[in-house]
């Protein structure tokens, strides 16, 4: 718990954010961050103010996904502030990637220091207004995560929204995830099913590789909504690697359209 001095300023800088959106995945590698990159794109290509604060402590990738890696953040007097990629400052990140010196070094982390980190980085950023603060977290059901809930918790968050990918084994990882919810009274906004079907190079046709639905299926069975599907595209992977912004560099692809569906649910 935080000092009421601490607590005085942490409510300061979130006050002028309006929604606050969880990122969450059962397990690492299914597009969660890829998701929270492009979502928060298509909300600002929608006319939104919106921020990205990536807390996945051990493989933070938004700065590389727009391309800031290497980033200094200042800090202000009432705390840091956060990197804007662009001029009209529409966009604002903050990673843990930002602060550290080494890439690797929050590997060797222990759970005290990382859970400190977590509640100063939640608290601690100078947003300002923001239609949208969308939380990148690690993937899985960890301390960590546990740690961001309960510091999030403050602030009345929307939600949160839960990744998978259309194969069993990650189904399942969503299901322990939605306890995770249940349990820490984390509302759900609803599941995307990522990498849904595969998108050809060569006709831009949409072909369903592992069998597709597994997020809607589940989405029903625990009575939650379904956010709809992104496709597995290899120009959105291209489009990641190069640090390009793939909803602003192909509006009007079919995965595009489908984030945009997605965040319109937001
Ligand atoms: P996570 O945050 O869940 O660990 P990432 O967002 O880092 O996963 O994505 C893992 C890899 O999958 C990245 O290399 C990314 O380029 C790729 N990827 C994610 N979603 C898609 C998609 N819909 N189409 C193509 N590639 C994707």
């Amino acid at each position: 718990t935080s000092s009421k001095a601490d607590g005085a300023a942490d409510l300061d800088n979130m006050s002028g954010v309006r929604h606050v959106v969880l990122i969450l995945s059962g397990k690492g590698g299914v597009g969660k961050s890829t998701v929270a990159a492009q979502l928060a794109l298509a909300l600002r290509q929608a006319g939104k103010k919106v921020g990205i604060l990536d807390v996945d402590l051990c493989g933070p990738s938004i700065p590389r996904m727009f391309d800031v890696e290497g980033h200094d953040v200042h800090q202000c007097p009432g705390g840091w502030v956060p990197v804007y990629p662009d001029q009209d400052q529409r966009l604002a990140l903050m990673s843990i990637g930002f602060l550290l010196q080494n890439r690797d070094d929050a590997v060797v982390w222990r759970g005290p220091k990382k859970n400190a980190m977590i509640k100063q980085f939640i608290g601690d950023v100078v947003w300002g207004e923001l239609d949208y603060l969308i939380i990148d977290t690690p993937p899985g059901t960890s301390d960590e995560h546990i740690s961001v809930v309960e510091n999030v918790r403050q602030y009345h968050p929307d939600g949160a929204v839960l990744v998978t990918t259309p194969q069993g084994v990650a189904v399942g990882d969503v299901r322990r995830e939605l306890t995770f919810c249940r349990k820490t009274k984390l509302p759900v906004l609803g599941v995307i099913e990522n990498m849904s079907g595969f998108v050809c190079p060569h006709c831009t046709e949409c072909t369903n590789v592992f069998s597709k639905g597994g997020g809607e299926a589940l989405a029903n069975q625990f009575n939650v909504p379904f956010l709809g599907c992104v496709p597995l595209d290899p120009q959105l992977t291209r489009s990641l690697e190069e640090g390009q912004r793939f909803v602003d560099a192909f509006p009007t692809s079919t995965t595009a359209q489908a984030i945009g569906r997605v965040a319109q649910t937001l």
